[in-house]
């Protein structure tokens, strides 16, 4: 039953799955092992954060009680994007932009708390990630099939924008205010991981404790695999053109979260490639030799800030974020093929592509 109803949610939409996300959980279901093996419960969207979303419950439910707790983080999925999506007309976010230089303005609980989450990591990464990149995300105009590369003078300008210390909150009455006209907010480099761990939240009250979250790149997994052993995510080869994984880690539970230049980019006139993850430092996409930075932890949201923030930094400035933090681990893939771990992964990472050379591997 639960397979008739998993292949109808999912047609048409596997493929474009798999050619967006950028870290994958590999063979969830094992075959022939009896009455013991359960065919997930899933549901998949594609209209929510310009990504594929895909939630697999394990456990053995029953149907109205999987297709409750499914409604119940789709809804919660919508309710993230509505407020945090700078440029849904109406979000919060959009409200604070509108503001700028004028007012502050009153946010939900949930946009306050995210922007605190936010600008917390923006001050670990000295502004490597920063929320407050809006004006130069639109300048570019990646992923709004609009993109191009803009003249010197635009970005230094709009890059005087760009300063997350500027950002004035205010706890009494959950404000948050732009003090210069043209300032904007952008959580699309958190939002994403947020809305996985209120999935993953729901999850935990409705009892479900097998369960992979699929957000288009951002991974959280619940128990395991209910026959015992971890799931298995890959890392994909951070190569446009290039499918398959370059890497597998072995966990039962926690997020991986992977930020890479080679998701969502536009090629210029004269053949230059630019993605969509912006150095605060220069006004551009960031170009430090990294192909993709992926963060292990219990919080998806912080994860999606980290990965973003070390994809920034590059290898070595990536390491020592990470060295400093506890309970966090990170994959980083290289320009070379070299692929650099943290300590705590030694026994859960294999390389699953011999072109990549885990240089410090155990
Ligand atoms: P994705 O959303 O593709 O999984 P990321 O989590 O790395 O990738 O987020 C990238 C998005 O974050 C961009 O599309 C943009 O909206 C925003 N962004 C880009 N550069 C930065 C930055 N330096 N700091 C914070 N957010 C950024
Ligand atoms: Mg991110």
């Amino acid at each position: 039953m639960g397979g008739m109803r998993m292949g109808q949610r999912r047609s048409k939409r596997t493929r474009r799955a798999a050619c967006v996300a950028l870290a994958v959980v590999l063979a969830a279901a094992t075959a022939g092992c009896g009455p013991a093996a359960r065919t997930p419960v899933s549901a998949t969207w594609d209209d929510l954060f310009g990504t594929v979303i895909t939630v697999s419950l394990h456990d053995a439910m029953d149907e109205g009680e999987a297709d409750a707790v499914l409604a119940a983080v789709r809804a919660r999925g919508e309710a993230v994007q509505n407020a945090m999506t700078a440029h849904t007309p109406g979000s919060e976010i959009g409200a604070v932009r509108a503001a700028s230089g004028r007012a502050p303005v009153p946010v939900s609980e949930d946009t306050y708390g995210l922007l605190t989450l936010a600008l917390e990591v923006a001050a670990l990464s000295g502004g490597a990630f920063d929320p407050t990149v809006e004006p130069l995300v639109a300048l570019w105009g990646i992923g709004t099939g609009a993109a191009a590369v803009p003249a010197e003078a635009d970005i230094a300008r709009v890059l005087k924008l760009v300063d997350y210390r500027r950002v004035v909150l205010d706890g009494t009455d959950r404000t948050v205010y732009l003090p210069e006209a043209g300032m904007g907010l952008d959580l699309g480099g958190i939002a994403k991981g947020y809305a996985a761990d209120e999935a993953n939240r729901l999850l935990d009250e409705a009892g479900v404790t097998h369960a992979i979250l699929d957000f288009g790149g951002n991974v959280l997994l619940r128990g395991g695999h209910p026959e015992g052993k971890p799931w298995r995510v890959g890392i994909r080869k951070p190569v446009p053109g290039e499918d398959g994984y370059a890497c597998v880690l072995s966990l039962r539970d926690g997020t991986v979260v992977t930020s890479g230049g080679y998701e969502r980019y536009f090629v210029a006139e004269d053949g230059a490639v630019y993605h969509h993850i912006m150095d605060p430092a220069t006004g551009r996409p960031a170009e430090t030799g990294l192909l993709s930075a992926t963060i292990i932890c219990d919080n998806s949201a912080r994860a999606d800030a980290l990965s973003t923030a070390c994809f920034v930094l590059g290898l070595d400035g990536a390491l020592a974020l990470l060295g400093a933090l506890d309970g966090v681990e990170g994959v980083l893939i290289a320009s070379d093929r070299t692929i650099h771990t943290t300590p705590g992964l030694a026994d859960v990472f294999t390389v699953a592509d011999e072109s990549y050379v885990w240089v410090n591997a155990p």
